[in-house]
């Protein structure tokens, strides 16, 4: 990788000196950054590397030179959902796609010939002729993931514990019989009952109601540590 940043450098290099721009170290130092890090920087990212490194340029002329970095072929201009555009380097004959966490934005790289090789496919058997393309997949990393309060079914909550209703496997007539007890996604409910094998007994609002057990299979809930809101005050 190392070898490999010295041979861009020295194209960089000729290419800039035939530029005629002028303070060529100065561009060269926020180059020789940039092909140092191998994350995919925004432009603030770029400035806090330049300072570690005790270089204090204007913003402008750091643009300006990323720009001119992505006109030249040897960065790449990466706008992910919701994130401030990044640059990464454009590596000649290699390509990537990349993996984006929606909770931390973190950012994983893969590649794939079955898949880079089914995308020519499916563009050919369309008539399409594929000049580029962009493949993306948002979801959770597995730190985030990790994070997570794992989901039970409602039907296993101890008598006690409150839960928030998070999702309910079941079809449109399980959800309208859900909210016909007054139940939606996001309500958070005490286990008054549970003995295991009959109905549960909860608490929900100001009143308790009764569920089936097959019911309380269907509902999945997290445990809910947030202190109970004191709503139900004695008439
Ligand atoms: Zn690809
Ligand atoms: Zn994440
Ligand atoms: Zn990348």
């Amino acid at each position: 990788m190392k070898d490999w940043n010295v041979l861009e450098k020295a194209n960089l290099r000729a290419l800039l000196e035939t530029d005629q721009v002028d303070s060529v170290q100065d561009r060269l130092n926020i180059v020789d950054t940039f092909l140092d890090t191998e994350e995919h920087v925004t432009l603030e990212e770029l400035f806090r590397l330049l300072k570690n490194k005790g270089y204090d340029y204007e913003p402008g002329f750091v643009r300006q030179c990323m720009n001119r970095m992505v006109e030249l072929g040897f960065a790449q201009r990466k706008k992910f959902e919701d994130q401030p555009i990044r640059y990464e380097h454009r590596h000649l004959g290699r390509h990537h796609d990349h993996l984006i966490c929606t909770k931390c934005g973190k950012i994983v790289e893969f590649s794939n010939d079955e898949m880079e090789r089914l995308q020519v496919q499916i563009a050919t058997s369309h008539g399409f002729q594929m000049l580029q393309h962009r493949m993306e997949i948002y979801g959770l990393c597995d730190e985030c993931l990790a994070q997570r309060a794992p989901l039970m079914p409602l039907a296993i909550a101890k008598p006690g514990e409150r839960v928030e209703v998070k999702e309910i496997i079941t079809g449109v007539g399980g959800k309208s019989r859900l909210a016909s007890m007054g139940l939606r996604i996001g309500d958070k409910v005490e286990v008054i009952s549970n003995d295991g094998h009959g109905r549960l007994i909860l608490g929900h609002d100001c009143s308790r109601l009764a569920m089936g057990r097959g019911m309380a299979q269907k509902i999945l809930v997290a445990l809910n540590t947030a202190p109970a809101d004191a709503i139900c005050k004695e008439e």
